[in-house]
């Protein structure tokens, strides 16, 4: 087993999902540590205090992977942000090579990363966070991004021969409306776009954990809304 991917550090795994890789039973792969900050971010423990988790050996996760490969042969590898780790490259490498196919969770700030997994044919399908208009992008991350990598992901993705999607989590109050419908039109052209529901527990910023999640009803318009600005229009849903 290849040295660099050891030493990404696994600090979730999930034998069986049926909710990560929509139409895929799967496995998955927590790393630990994240480049944002994003207020909102449910994964506050894996963000801020990855070093406080324990590690998983991947020889584990391989053994379990293994194991089960006859029902599960879908893994995605999610954070954190995964592409933060020198050593993405070679664990990727080594589940790919036992026949896995291979969902990279990112949040986009990584394009170089994303291009070598790409020219390695190492990636079956990539899902993007988009987390606001690009104009005010260091906002919705809460920390300095350089939005310019972000376009060359989504440019990476959107021009791209893998099977994508984008996703959105949409905060009240942190976003108004029409920063959605402002940020859909970076991607308008793209075949799958999901709305994601903010869940108000373990946030990042804890007063975010006061705030209440849009209503089913107006989810419902806002996606309505969304879909007229789409040049496919069965490529919107909510997760
Ligand atoms: S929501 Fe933001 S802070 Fe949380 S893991 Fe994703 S990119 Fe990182």
């Amino acid at each position: 087993m290849s040295l660099k991917a050891e030493k990404v550090p696994i600090k979730g795994f999930i034998e069986t999902s049926f909710i990560d890789w929509k139409g895929h039973l799967s496995s998955v792969i927590f790393t630990g540590g994240c480049n944002f900050r994003c207020p909102y971010c449910h994964n506050s423990d894996l963000v801020l205090r990855p070093n406080e988790l324990e590690d998983i050996p991947l020889d584990y996760i391989i053994k379990r992977l293994k194991k089960f490969k006859k029902w599960v042969n879908h893994i995605v590898i999610t954070g954190g942000e995964p592409t933060i780790h020198k050593g993405l490259l070679e664990l990727i490498e080594e589940i790919k090579s036992l026949g896995f196919n291979i969902k990279l969770d990112t949040n986009g700030s990584n394009p170089e990363m994303l291009k070598e997994l790409a020219k390695r044919d190492l990636l079956d399908y990539i899902a993007m966070d988009i987390k606001g208009p690009l104009d005010r992008y260091s906002r919705w991350c809460g920390i300095e991004v350089d939005v310019e990598k972000i376009k060359e992901s989504l440019r990476f993705i959107l021009e791209g021969s893998i099977d994508y999607e984008f996703r959105m989590t949409v905060v009240p109050f942190f976003h108004k409306e029409k920063d959605v419908y402002e940020t859909v039109k970076y991607i308008k052209t793209a075949k799958r776009f999901y709305i994601q529901e903010f869940k108000p527990r373990n946030t990042l910023n804890p007063s975010f954990m006061t705030i209440e999640p849009f209503s089913p009803d107006k989810i419902k318009e806002i996606k309505e809304n969304v879909k007229r600005l789409f040049v496919l229009k069965d490529a919107v849903g909510v997760i």
